[in-house]
C-alpha cells in the first residue's frame, strides 16, 4: 500500500535508520517516525513538533480520518513535518489536543 503523504516506506524501524545513517554522512540531519496512515516508517528531516512526542498514534489517526481526506492531510504535513504552535491558533491547538486526548 502506498502512503498518501507520498513519502518513501521502510518496514522496519531499523531499516530506516540506516537510511538516515547514509542521510547524516551526507550532513543532513533526520529522524524516523510510524505513521499513522501507511503505519510503516517514514524519515524526515523536519523538527518534531513538541506535542507530537505525546500523541499517540490510533488517536490520531481517527482524528484525521474524521477531518477528511484533504484536511487531514494537511494537518499530516502540520503535525509531523511543521512547528504545531507556530501553525496554528492557539483556540485550534487546544481542540486538536483535547480531541486526541494529550493534555495541553
Ligand atoms: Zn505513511
Amino acid at each position: 500500500m502506498n502512503c498518501p503523504s507520498g513519502k518513501v516506506q521502510f518496514r522496519t524501524r531499523e531499516s530506516a535508520a540506516s537510511a538516515i545513517e547514509r542521510a547524516e554522512r551526507r550532513g543532513t540531519t533526520c529522524r524516523v517516525y510510524r505513521c499513522p496512515f501507511c503505519s510503516a516508517w517514514h524519515m524526515t528531516s523536519k523538527p518534531l513538533a513538541a506535542f507530537a512526542h505525546r500523541l499517540r498514534a490510533p488517536a490520531l489517526k481517527r482524528l484525521l480520518d474524521d477531518l477528511g481526506r484533504r484536511i487531514a492531510l494537511e494537518l499530516f504535513d502540520v503535525v509531523f513535518t511543521e512547528a504545531f504552535e507556530e501553525a496554528l491558533e492557539r483556540r485550534t491547538q487546544q481542540a486538536i489536543l483535547k480531541l486526541v486526548g494529550v493534555k495541553a
